[in-house]
């Protein structure tokens, strides 16, 4: 076969394949779980989507894939090879490495990836081994309250994502007989907050099924390699991207083969600082490629595309202006090609038809990052331009070598808001100061945890400070309005939402103390708090306060003032503060410290 028939040859499918050994008596079970009828009969993964793959790639400029099985085999090598001499040592890789039973072992890898997602994995190894040790299996986690998972999950943001894998463990022990889906159509279709990447880690890791996965550092490298600048975030580089992965997953090594792209893509391939040298896929990467052959100009591009390009062809340049059929003798440079040739219009049909037709089906001129008379020597596709290129608006930056690739497609900025909150303290309560938090609804932002009172407010409005003291008395009884101090402000962003809160101090001294509050409220003890399931913005609330207390330094100074808003809480329950005073039994002071 020619070289060139097999750069042209379909890759190889991935065939399912099981790594890791299995339980026998896990197999059953497995059956047991597949043959529900509450599968939904779609195959993200199945024949129809291999077919699909062969469509897509077959309607993209072949440069940006992986046409050479020979290619696909080096990269599986040099990827795994690197990945066990490098790989980190972290708490998840040795928990499912060591753990035989399947459910268990996909309980600890799930963990794992929701917490990583958008998350760093230094932050995120010790909320995974305290939670592993809390709940270390998925009957431990079905059987939490979701306080209890929001109270672990305090800090880690992206609060929804706690309550889904509870949501989820709850599933897999009251509907799924406590076993896990074993593949990824199965825990995308069965468990909720399982998407396709969550289901592809643990089907690929926990269970061994030859599929895929696309993380933004898998997207980062991909597009290096392959050179892709179009937005990674359209349908169709999206759709490429796991095709690729799919083409590339080793199928005797899927698990180590996806942490392993996406290890590469965390330490080596990095968003700005990528280290090409240490790079075990650099000879593969055509944005590597590109920019190594730039500094020797356009012409330096194109020798080295027609060295591989007449090994594939079987073309032979005579050196006088003509090629013919037979085995190379020596590499042409482009420049004895362009210089044999009278001009470029001549050029394609005349000296080399065999050569431009390869070259078409090779790449298109901006793919290999050509332009002028030298791009004009590659045929414009039929199809017109390359859909997998960055758009001719956005050219090369010389400046910024690989991180060219991925195109970074402009993000929205967050939404503004604001809101009003206030540490309402007692200084005198028994056990020591304990301040007020009331509870978030159980949908939304920051769903069921717990926070100062607050309401939503509007910049430069006047009337925030009423809003913010009818909502406090709204849980707490009459209090003393003059002592309701602002103190300053916090700005914190989270996802989709730059919230800045405009915070309000009331300590309660010399009145009645309570450690009793209606439903929905709480008092306390500053030590709690800091345990408690509170979000980070609270905390940085907490420390303006804590730093405008006597003896300690200043808090920042507020900014333009906010008007409230209209945010009325129903206060079931609501009492006067004096009301609560009475004396503390051991339960009141228990439900109030959790
Ligand atoms: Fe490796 Fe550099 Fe290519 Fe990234 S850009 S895949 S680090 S050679």
């Amino acid at each position: 076969m020619s070289i060139w028939r097999a750069i042209m040859k379909k890759p190889r499918t991935a065939v399912r394949s099981c790594q890791r050994k299995r339980a026998p008596c896990q197999e059953g079970r497995e059956k047991r779980v597949l043959s529900g009828r509450q599968v939904k009969p779609s195959t993200p993964n199945g024949l129809a989507g291999r077919q699909e793959e062969v469509l897509l790639q077959a309607s993209l400029s072949p440069y940006h894939l992986f046409r050479d099985p020979a290619d696909v085999r080096v990269f599986r090598e040099n990827l795994l090879s690197w990945y066990d001499r490098e790989k980190r040592d972290l708490p998840w890789r040795r928990r499912a490495e060591g753990e035989v039973d399947l459910d268990r072992r996909a309980y600890a890898v799930w963990v794992s990836e929701v917490m990583l997602q958008q998350t760093q994995v230094a932050t995120v190894i010790n909320y995974y081994t305290r939670w592993m040790q809390k709940w270390p299996t998925l009957q431990d986690l079905a059987s939490a309250s979701l306080e209890e998972v929001n109270q672990l999950w305090a800090g880690l943001g992206y609060y929804s994502r706690g309550r889904r894998l509870q949501e989820g463990a709850r599933k897999v022990v009251e509907e799924l007989g406590g076993h896990m889906p074993r593949t990824a159509e199965t825990l995308q279709q069965l468990l909720p907050g399982v998407g396709r990447y969550t289901a592809g880690a643990i089907a690929s890791i926990a269970f061994g099924q030859a599929t895929g996965v696309v993380d933004g550092n898998v997207v980062r490298v991909l597009c290096r390699v392959r050179a892709i600048g179009a937005d990674p975030r359209s349908a169709l580089v999206s759709q490429l991207l796991w095709s690729l992965a799919q083409q590339l997953v080793d199928p005797a090594r899927p698990g180590d083969w996806n942490q392993a792209a996406m290890e590469l893509g965390a330490t080596v391939c990095t968003p700005q600082h990528p280290r090409c040298s240490q790079c075990p896929v650099q000879s593969l990467c055509w944005a590597q490629q590109r920019v190594s052959r730039l500094r020797k100009g356009q012409a330096g591009v194109l020798d080295g595309d027609l060295w591989r390009l007449t090994s594939a062809s079987r073309l032979r340049w005579s050196g006088n202006g003509s090629w013919a059929r037979g085995p190379r003798r020596a590499a042409p440079t482009w420049r004895s090609v362009v210089s044999a040739s009278p001009s470029p219009a001549a050029r394609r049909p005349a000296l080399y038809p065999t050569l431009s037709k390869t070259l078409q089906s090779w790449a298109t001129a901006c793919c290999l990052g050509l332009s002028g008379a030298a791009g004009s020597l590659f045929p414009a596709p039929r199809a017109g331009p390359c859909r997998l290129c960055a758009p001719p608006t956005e050219p090369w930056d010389p400046t910024r070598g690989v991180t060219n690739f991925p195109r970074k497609a402009g993000r929205r900025p967050p939404r503004e808001e604001c809101s009003a909150t206030c540490v309402l303290e007692q200084p005198g309560a028994l056990g020591g100061p304990r301040v007020l938090l009331v509870q978030r609804p159980s949908s939304g932002l920051l769903a069921g945890l717990w926070q100062f009172p607050a309401v939503t407010a509007e910049p430069s409005g006047p009337r925030e400070r009423e809003a913010l003291l009818r909502e406090l008395q709204s849980w707490a009884g009459p209090l003393p309005a003059p002592r309701l101090r602002h103190l300053g402000q916090v700005v914190h962003t989270f996802s989709h939402i730059k919230l800045t809160y405009q915070v309000y101090g009331l300590a309660l001294e010399g009145q009645t103390p309570v450690t009793v509050a209606p439903p929905g409220a709480r008092w306390l003890t500053r030590e709690e708090f800091h345990t408690a399931a509170v979000s980070t913005a609270m905390k940085k609330v907490f420390r303006v306060y804590e730093g405008q207390q006597p003896g300690t330094r200043k808090g920042p100074k507020r900014c333009p003032v906010s008007t409230p808003s209209s945010r009325k809480k129903p206060s079931p329950g609501q009492q006067l503060l004096d009301s609560f005073f009475r004396p503390p039994d051991a339960s009141s002071l228990n439900s109030t410290a959790q």
